[in-house]
């Protein structure tokens, strides 16, 4: 892709290691998981973590939403394009995860807490099946003082796009809201995940505080219907839904908005200005599909470099498509080396 500005594209979210390492039965027995699933880890899954680096053949991920997504814009843009903000603690993991963003190319600055553990995501694969156990651990308390510092705030007025992640908003929407009144004082692009059927669901309030600030708003099928259940629309067309979020109150009036849902292997839904479009998914193979964890962190990646490269939507959509292709043939949120030219 073209150069882009040094550290175009500022991505904030909740970092985590992903640990993730083929299983069995008496693993998931173990600390009481089903075989399919994603939890917040409690008291007893607290193991987890070693037992996997320990016994198993772990593959290490930098992972969280959005750091993934931002390793995957890095990977289709000019070195130095790409900074994530999160937090971690002042341990191992973190330091494996500034080795895992390091051969990535990705600018990290996270704010490092004495106190807590590097958020964790075990993942337990069986088969087709994949069980997650996360710790949020130090990702849990980022903070706006860390945004505010000097260091970083200068990374904030430097860039012109910024990429959030929905499950942010559990952890620090003073953050989010900074950066969001950040883009529309100075038309710059927000991007805005919506992450999970949770955040719609349990964290509306937040939310709804950041949605005028969405210059483009991106979900899956699922959190697009959560939104709509959440809210009231009686509806539970993707389309319709994708047409009221792009109609919702803006603050920037510069720019319409623009709601992307991606429905797995259906056509990806785009509205804007009232109107709505369909683009198909790059058809793979199902025998080539190793893991499709990630999918819409990958489509987000392939899409948001798109804008920062400055290409026409439906070109940040094929490629948003694209990349995700590449990632579901790899295990995890992972992009393939040797690089590949969209
Ligand atoms: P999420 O991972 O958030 O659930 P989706 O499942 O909608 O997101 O996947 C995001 C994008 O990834 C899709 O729009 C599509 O481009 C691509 N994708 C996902 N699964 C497949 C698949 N089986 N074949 C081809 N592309 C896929
Ligand atoms: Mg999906
Ligand atoms: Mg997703």
């Amino acid at each position: 892709m073209a150069p882009s500005k040094e550290y175009a594209l500022l991505c904030l979210e909740n970092p985590l290691l992903d640990i993730q390492a083929q299983g069995n039965d008496e693993l998931l027995a173990k600390y009481g998981l089903k075989p399919n699933d994603a939890i917040l880890a409690e008291e007893k899954h607290v193991g987890i973590y070693e037992d996997l680096l320990n016994n198993y053949s772990a593959k290490l991920i930098a992972g969280g939403g959005a750091q993934n997504t931002a390793r995957g814009a890095q990977y289709l843009l000019a070195p130095n394009s790409v900074v994530f903000l999160g937090g971690v603690g002042d341990d191992k993991y973190a330091a494996i995860l500034h080795d895992a963003v390091k051969q990535a190319g990705l600018r990290v600055e996270y704010r490092v807490d004495k106190k807590e553990k590097t958020g964790r995501c075990g993942v337990v694969i069986t088969g087709h099946d994949r069980s997650m156990c996360t710790d949020l651990g130090a990702a849990n308390h980022y903070d706006l003082d860390h945004l505010k510092s000097p260091e970083v705030w200068k990374l904030v007025e430097g860039a012109t796009h910024y990429f959030v992640g929905g499950y942010h908003l559990t952890v620090c929407p003073p953050a989010i809201m900074a950066l969001a009144e950040e883009a529309a004082k100075n038309d710059k692009a927000f991007v805005f995940s919506l992450s999970a059927p949770f955040i719609p669901q349990f964290f509306k309030d937040p939310l709804d505080a950041t949605a005028p600030y969405w210059d483009y708003v991106i979900g899956n099928e699922t959190e697009a219907i959560s939104y709509a259940e959440s809210h009231g629309l009686e509806t539970k067309d993707i389309k319709e839904i994708a047409k009221h979020l792009a109609a919702l109150p803006k603050a920037n009036s510069k720019r319409e908005r623009v709601a992307i849902i991606t429905q797995g292997t259906l056509p990806t839904v785009v509205a804007s200005k009232g109107e709505v479009k369909e683009y198909p998914v790059h058809a793979i193979d199902k025998s080539k599909i190793n893991d499709t964890t990630g999918a819409g962190d990958a489509f987000a990646a392939g899409f948001t470099a798109g804008l920062v490269a400055g290409v026409p939507l439906a070109q940040c959509v094929d490629q948003g498509q694209w990349l995700a292709k590449l990632s579901i043939q790899e295990l995890g949120p992972s992009f393939p080396f040797p690089k590949q030219a969209y």
